[in-house]
């Protein structure tokens, strides 16, 4: 399975990415790299790296909107929050 979705707001093609915090953040699909698209495109996880991948909070068109509600825009994140604090 894979974290590539796109962003409710803008429609930009968006992946969730861990952070070293363990925190899972929608990242511009463009700013990774093609090795990564690769991985992405089999469901492989790969860390977000700070200084190379851009964080879409930073980039949304429309980020207004996705500060006031960033739940209800990515319901794949809250659902993969619910997974990992099963185990
Ligand atoms: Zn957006």
């Amino acid at each position: 399975m894979s974290n590539l979705t796109s962003c409710k707001a803008c429609a930009e093609q968006i992946i969730f990415l861990k952070t070293k915090n363990n925190k899972t953040i929608p990242v511009n699909f463009s700013s990774v790299s093609s090795v990564e698209k690769e991985f992405a495109a089999i469901g492989k996880e790969f860390p977000f790296v700070y200084g190379r991948h851009i964080s879409h909070f930073a980039t949304c068109t429309d980020s207004d909107k996705f500060r006031k509600s960033s739940k209800s825009f990515f319901p794949l994140s809250t659902c993969y929050f619910s997974l990992t604090s099963i185990n």
